[in-house]
């Protein structure tokens, strides 16, 4: 390494710093939320590698957050005993937007400042709201563990550059030095610096201490807001709480806090959020639930606690059982997490349902975000079918505009129909005018309209729901059964025999196109419809199987 370097900032960091500066200002005082939060996560990751190696701590192993202002200097400077970074990591994480969603994060903008500034925790990109608030910011900073001659200094002044060389460091982790804006000097005012501590960073777990005038004074709870009871809790510490966790949203669509005991022990903080995180559909989505080991923070990336159909939900299992030395991987096989997976999955479908029950509007909310992902959990986790059929909500033929549940559907049945019908395919509008639909709306009889992809797949595990059983008006020998009329049997067989000439002309025409030609009494208007055979795939599923290559 050069000893000291001037590096330029990827394009996109560029874009944001810029939107920082300008376009969020009547909320910059978020940025020391952002800059406490990234402290926090720092002494948690040294706390969790100084199970392994008790040297790392370098003698001082409890957390501590420090704001030190400075009026005659006009800096503020935030410091943390966490676990620092190396030169590299300085670059990586302080020169480009980490995270895949920072492209997005600038298409996303809305101008809406309440909006947008929702987003910047959420995409990774909080370190760089420091610029909101100073023209120019100096890092300084030290892994744990390594050589005190391999410290780093950062500076920039947020505009197109920084630099950054090797610096002798005696302290372990990192100081963040902000030489405030002139219009910015109310942070360096105590009363205000209490304030927005209290307001935005009450729950963080280690004492964030003032260092002023007066001495020391530590303006936080610092404790683990889940390990303390729920009638202590404010609603305002919860939602705190989950902007914490949920990277900045601040508006949870409500939460569950649970203490479970037994064979397991364990404590849940769980929210679900009223908007879809970003990266809700992609592959390598940030796990949303941070499991802590008698509230050590032990991993953000242990996706055996949940599973994938549950991956919205935000927030902390505290499974005091654990050792504190669990190891990532050791936590795919470990009986105890399989417990409490177990566990938080009946609570949370439990919730769902009451809250489906009791609050429609609300479920209504949680089901329009999230009820694609839930569904797939009718596939995936067959253990919990029943309850997950419970909670499905679907548009139908008569009910388009609504989320109709399999129960109201089943309550509208007419005495006569052996089934569920349902119909599926790309989108609404073309699902409401299909043809097949055409014997149903004669005979008055309700079809659910499926459009979701992964719904293919839940009428494939789902055969049937409360003993009836759920059949696709797309197959071709549908018998509906008691639906038909004695009279309308007769009338069929004797169109049967007018017609059968015309049927054989078809299928010589249509040849290996079509396996069959039949004539149908399901069409009431048109002259014809295309339907996939007996054990035929559902055309719909044809195509994504297609669209998937096979
Ligand atoms: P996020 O916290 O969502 O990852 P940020 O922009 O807030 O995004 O921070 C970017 C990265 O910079 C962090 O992930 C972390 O690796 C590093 N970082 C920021 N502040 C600190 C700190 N005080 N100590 C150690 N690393 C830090
Ligand atoms: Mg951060």
């Amino acid at each position: 390494h050069p000893q000291q370097e001037t590096r330029t900032f990827e394009t996109e960091v560029q874009q944001l710093l810029h939107l920082m500066v300008h376009a969020l200002y009547s909320h910059r005082e978020i940025f020391l939320r952002e800059l406490i939060s990234n402290a926090s996560d720092a002494i948690d990751k040294l706390r969790f590698e100084g199970l392994k190696n008790e040297e790392l701590f370098e003698g001082q192993k409890e957390g501590r957050i420090r704001l030190v202002p400075d009026s005659e200097a006009g800096t503020l400077t935030i410091i943390d005993n966490g676990i620092g970074m190396d030169r590299d990591e300085v670059v990586e994480n302080l020169g480009t937007i980490a995270h895949s969603g920072s492209r997005a994060f600038v298409d996303r903008l809305t101008g809406d400042e309440d909006q947008d500034v929702e987003l910047i925790g959420q995409f990774g990109v909080g370190f760089y709201s420091a610029f909101m608030v100073a023209d120019r910011v100096e890092v300084t900073t030290r892994r744990a563990g390594v050589d005190t001659s391999l410290g780093v200094r950062w500076e920039s002044d947020g505009t197109g550059s920084y630099t950054v060389e090797t610096i002798e460091r005696a302290e372990l982790g990192t100081a963040i030095t902000l030489h405030l804006k002139d219009d910015a000097r109310e942070f360096l005012e105590e009363a205000e610096l209490r304030r927005v501590v209290k307001t935005y960073s009450d729950h963080i777990p280690y004492p964030v201490v003032l260092e002023g005038g007066e001495g020391e004074e530590t303006l936080n709870e610092a404790s683990a807001l889940w390990a303390r009871p729920r009638n202590e809790i404010s609603e305002e510490e919860y939602r705190n709480f989950y902007a914490h966790v949920a990277h900045g949203d601040t508006d949870p669509l409500t939460w569950l806090h649970f203490h479970a005991e037994g064979t397991t022990e364990y404590t849940a903080l769980l929210y679900l959020p009223s908007q879809p995180p970003l990266d809700l559909w992609q592959p390598e989505a940030r796990h949303g639930v941070r499991l802590y080991v008698r509230r050590v923070f032990i991993t953000d990336q242990a996706r055996d606690l949940l599973p994938t159909y549950l991956r919205f939900l935000r927030g902390v299992v505290d499974a005091p059982d654990l050792p504190l030395n669990v190891s990532r991987e050791m936590l795919q096989s470990d009986q105890q997490v399989a417990r409490i997976r177990k566990g938080v999955v009946k609570r949370v479908l439990k919730r769902l349902a009451d809250m489906a029950e009791n609050e429609p509007d609300r479920y209504r909310k949680f089901w329009d975000n999230f009820g694609a992902v839930l569904k797939e959990g009718i596939p995936e986790d067959s253990a919990n079918q029943d309850e997950l059929a419970g909670l499905l909500r679907f548009h139908t033929s008569k009910r388009p505009d609504e989320w109709v549940s399999l129960a109201d559907y089943k309550a509208a049945m007419r005495d006569e129909q052996k089934a569920i019908y349902y119909l599926t395919g790309d989108d609404l509008e073309t699902l409401k005018n299909s043809p097949q639909l055409e014997v149903f709306k004669k005979k008055g009889v309700e079809v659910l309209l499926l459009t979701d992809p992964v719904d293919e797949w839940v009428v494939m595990h789902l055969s049937e729901y409360d003993g009836t059983p759920l059949t696709s008006v797309a197959h071709g020998d549908l018998d509906l059964g008691e639906l038909e009329s004695e009279e309308e049997k007769q009338v069929e067989e004797a169109t049967e025999a007018d017609y059968g000439s015309l049927v054989g002309t078809l299928k010589d025409r249509l040849g290996e196109a079509v396996s069959d030609v039949r004539l149908s009494h399901r069409l009431t208007d048109s002259p014809s419809c295309i339907v996939a055979g007996e054990n035929a795939l559902g055309e719909h599923m044809e195509r994504l199987l297609k669209a998937a290559n096979q």
